[in-house]
């Protein structure tokens, strides 16, 4: 039997913002969510955690989908 180790979300890691892709280090004891983007002030999010997922796969499909060339 292999024992899968869980995604590691302890100490390390960083934090990245949804809005404009800046990273900084996670502080340890201290959420992503509650640490703001130092350039426009966005929640940020754990960097390869459950959510940053979602937030890339939503992105993805976007992008896909949308073109922004159609607008405007
Ligand atoms: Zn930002």
């Amino acid at each position: 039997m292999v024992l899968r180790r869980k995604q590691e979300m302890g100490a390390g890691g960083s934090c990245i913002c949804p809005k404009c892709d800046t990273r900084i280090a996670h502080q340890n004891g201290v959420p992503c969510q509650e640490e703001r983007c130092p350039d426009c002030g966005a929640k940020m999010l754990r960097e390869g955690s459950y959510h940053h997922q979602l937030f890339q796969e939503k992105q993805a499909r976007k992008q896909q989908s949308d073109p922004d060339t159609s607008e405007k």
